[in-house]
């Protein structure tokens, strides 16, 4: 299968076909055939690009709002610039540069994080002056300029030629591409995807790529797959000619007006990201939408247009050639969905792209097809993968909410724990009105509304947004103390329960985690499940119910992810069924050196040390109710999580905080439980460790259990490692000046050189200063002596802090307060 034309039909077998013939499925299929994979077709409905690809603006800016994205981006950058030489066609790419405008000291201090980040990634930036701007831009105003960040080699691509030349590559290379050749259904057998079914016959294949842009959501239906995306309008102008301009002025980005303005062909292009965006054709995309526009809405975008011409003058005085509107994929979180569906094997998605398909086009097919061909991903892409999304977010009302929010976000102020303000209240907890009484200040995650710190009386639980110190900065102190020195309450019945159950339940358990799940029934394990590299997959609490159930606690944004791992490790055969059950119970955790007083007035049976040890677990009357009482901690203390079925929850919640009120009970969240954590340095999963961090590196070797006669998945490959020395080791990190504040992806120095980013940070109250985690590499080895001795400061912004580095946890290292 070497070449082929749109007017022969598709083969009916295939080891891989991809569906859409946009920027995406064509750079999947020409990534596909470089790993020499043969017999991979392509489809497409109408024509290559009809879809989204074909009009956009084609930038490609570098600095994304995460370092997977950022890499993605990077990735293209690097193979379009050799595109055109290798495949004879044109590309249209400028690197004329990029200049991203700070007009506030917020923005400054903002960019000047992420460009000192994206350093560390390879990124190739410097901080510019207002007047170098100028020189640069010289019909921009930049009055308002408090600073400037310029990326040279960020340029501009043209969308169409792009994709033809991925096309043809990919056609060079060995695939066939058929166009006007619609998908009408995807079979599947015993959860794996075999066949698809399209206009011009039916294709056997165990691997099918939905690359389909906005129709991917209902492309994902056919396969009873959610791929959570919705359309919006998204707009960009187009002048007349303007004296001055030429293919080389640097795109000019201006988060303040929500735009971005470029060079086209001697016009000037205003694009726009607007606060608020429209959802368009939430019931579903036509079928026959093909190189389609939208009729603009010109009041709705003269605010924005006002702003541009606020930036560069000349555009007030001169004619417009073109609005255009047309509609791109967005979802709930501004990442992108990729990888393979949580549940149905073989049938992998890549779509999503936030207005960013062409910039990331190359890296999206690069790394797809290294997960098709090798089975993972070359790179942690968890901030992209399609199994953090959760199946009620297909719910087309949350989605057309959402997406409002979501086309706007990229251009705006990234704050420190900033929420997310529509679509909110998708899951509440039975306590919901309980903690709100008692003034919780909610956040959002995977959809639930959770306490993230309390008010104090007559204080109104609503973020103010900052850098610095933030407005509910002496709440979490107060709570943080509370639990260090007395008893905490936390609200956590969001996170994810899952039940594994069966006669095989444990031999498959264990051969999933680290830890050695052949224990007595009431133990409690603290264990990762590994990929074969030896990768962090998940982390998890496992408490062993009964000779044949096992109950695994996680945190809530990964409940589709653990579900799916544990399913997809368990053998077909074996008697054992994993079952989420997280709706279905509260937890109530309750910790802090008086939680057995607490505890022991209001619940039955012993709470002492011997009668209750730590890492055990049983059932316990409380209230009215029967609790699921485990005894294990994230904050280091002394405490218990109760697990109580939901209609119960209530009592247990009113008999807790009455109990608790004479030993100075406090009502602790989210924010909390991160600054408790981080201060005695537990991990958590997709900030500290993840699918490319291996437990020795992170620290968390304790939890293998090396010897067991049948292993677990990854031991291999962490034993191969273990011999080698630790060129990558996490560190707890606590700052000299109590001022400054650590959130993440702070550059970490060793002896002034850049070894490794901060992965998590906050105030550490006990400590006194702000303290984080993050790894420190070196090629010659990461030793005891290293990071005892080692001069380390961290880069926030412009300023060198100086740090104390340690790898044991700086508050109570020895671990005896869980166990008091
Ligand atoms: C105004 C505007 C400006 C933009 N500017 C930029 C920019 O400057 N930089 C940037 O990076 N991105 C930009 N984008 C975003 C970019 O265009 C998209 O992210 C990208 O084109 C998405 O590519 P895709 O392959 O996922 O989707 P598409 O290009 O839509 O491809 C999907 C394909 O699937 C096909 N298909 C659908 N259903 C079926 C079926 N059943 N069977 C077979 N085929 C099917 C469709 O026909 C379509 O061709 C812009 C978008 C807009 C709207």
């Amino acid at each position: 299968m070497t070449t082929n034309t749109s007017d022969q039909s598709p083969p009916t077998q295939a080891r891989a076909v991809i569906i859409g013939g946009g920027v995406a499925g064509c750079s999947v299929a020409y990534h596909l055939a470089k790993l020499g994979w043969s017999e991979v077709v392509l489809l497409e409905r109408d024509q290559l690009t009809c879809g989204t690809t074909w009009h956009a603006a084609g930038l490609l800016t570098t600095l994304r709002d995460t370092e997977t994205q950022t890499r993605l981006a990077a990735y293209s950058q690097q193979l379009y610039r050799r595109l055109e030489e290798e495949t004879g066609q044109a590309t249209g790419l400028i690197e004329c540069g990029s200049i991203q405008l700070a007009l506030t000291p917020a923005k400054a201090e903002e960019m000047g994080r992420g460009y000192r980040a994206a350093q560390s990634w390879g990124i190739e930036c410097e901080e510019i002056s207002a007047a170098e701007v100028q020189r640069l831009w010289p019909l921009a105003y930049v009055g308002d300029v408090q600073t400037a960040f310029h990326f040279r080699r960020d340029g501009r691509i043209n969308p169409t030629d792009v994709t033809r030349a991925l096309a043809k590559g990919a056609r060079q290379a060995g695939v066939a591409i058929f166009e006007r050749c619609p998908v009408i259904a995807i079979e599947q057998n015993h959860g794996r995807v075999t066949a698809v079914e399209t206009a011009l016959g039916r294709i056997e294949t165990s691997i099918v790529v939905n690359c389909g842009g906005m129709w991917a959501r209902q492309i994902g239906r056919l396969a009873g797959v959610d791929v959570p995306l919705q359309a919006a309008e998204h707009y960009y102008l187009i002048s007349e000619p303007v004296d001055g301009v030429h293919p080389k002025l640097p795109i000019l980005r201006d988060p303040g007006r929500s735009t971005y303005i470029r060079e086209e062909a001697g016009k000037l292009m205003v694009g726009i990201f607007e606060d608020v965006a429209r959802p368009w054709n939430v019931a579903g995309i036509p079928a026959d939408f093909a190189f389609g526009e939208i009729p603009p809405d010109w009041d709705r975008m003269q605010p924005y247009l006002e702003r541009a011409c606020g930036r560069v003058p000349v555009l007030a005085e001169t004619g417009v050639k073109l609005l255009f509107c047309g509609p791109e994929s967005f979802t709930a979180d501004h990442n992108y969905l990729m990888g393979e569906a949580p549940n149905l094997k073989g049938f992998f998605v890549a779509a999503g792209f936030n207005s960013l398909g062409i910039l990331s086009g190359a890296g999206v097919g690069f790394v797809m097809a290294h997960w098709i061909v090798h089975g993972n991903a070359p790179m942690d892409v968890w901030s992209v993968n399609i199994r953090r999304s959760h199946a009620w977010q297909n719910n087309p009302r949350y989605l057309a909410d959402r997406v409002v929010e979501t086309l706007g976000i990229g251009y705006q102020d990234h704050w420190p724990f900033r929420q997310w303000s529509t679509a909110r209240g998708v899951k509440r907890s039975i306590l919901h009105d309980r903690v709100a009484a008692v003034g919780a200040c909610f956040g959002e995650s995977a959809g639930w509304e959770r306490p993230n710190w309390y008010a104090r009386p007559g204080q109104k639980p609503v973020y103010e947004y900052r850098w610095g110190r933030q407005n509910w900065f002496e709440n979490n102190a107060q709570e943080h103390r509370a639990v260090r020195e007395a008893v905490g309450l936390f609200e956590q019945s969001s996170f994810a329960k899952i039940l594994v159950q069966g006669r095989d339940a444990e031999r498959a358990l264990n051969r999933v985690a680290t830890a050695d799940c052949r224990v007595p029934i009431g133990r409690v394990l603290y264990a990762q499940f590994l990929n074969e590299r030896g990768g962090i997959e998940a982390d998890v609490s496992i408490t062993r119910l009964a000779s044949d159930r096992f109950m695994v606690v996680t945190a809530a944004f990964t409940a589709t992810h653990v579900t799916a791992w544990l399913r997809g490790n368990i053998a077909e055969d074996s008697h054992c069924v994993v079952t989420e059950v997280s709706d279905a119970w509260c937890m109530l955790n309750v910790q802090g050196p008086r939680s057995r007083e607490l505890l022991a007035g209001i619940a039955s049976g012993a709470w002492s040390n011997e009668a209750f040890p730590f890492g055990t677990a049983r059932e316990v009357q409380i209230g009215y109710s029967q609790a699921l009482a485990v005894r294990i901690t994230y904050v280091g203390e002394l405490g218990w999580e109760l697990y109580v079925p939901v209609p119960f929850a209530v009592g247990v919640y009113d008999a807790i905080v009455e109990a608790g009120k004479p030993l100075g009970l406090a009502h602790c969240g989210y924010h909390a439980l991160n600054s408790l954590r981080i201060e005695k340095a537990y991990r958590d999963w997709s900030h500290d460790i993840g699918p490319d961090d291996s437990p020795l590196d992170a620290g968390l070797a304790f939890t293998c259990a090396w010897s067991k006669p049948e292993g677990f998945i990854g031991r291999d490959a962490l034993l191969a490692a273990r011999s080698q020395p630790r060129r990558r080791r996490l560190v707890q990190f606590l700052l000299s000046d109590p001022h400054e504040m650590l959130y993440h992806n702070e550059p970490i120095l060793l002896e002034g050189r850049r070894v490794g980013l901060i992965t998590s940070g906050m105030f550490a109250h006990t400590l006194g200063a702000a303290a984080g985690l993050g790894y420190v590499a070196d090629e010659r080895g990461v030793t005891d002596e290293l990071i005892a001795m080692g001069r380390f400061e961290i880069l926030i912004g412009n300023r060198t802090v100086p740090a104390r580095a340690s790898l044991r946890p700086l508050y109570d290292p020895g671990g005896a307060r869980p166990r008091g």
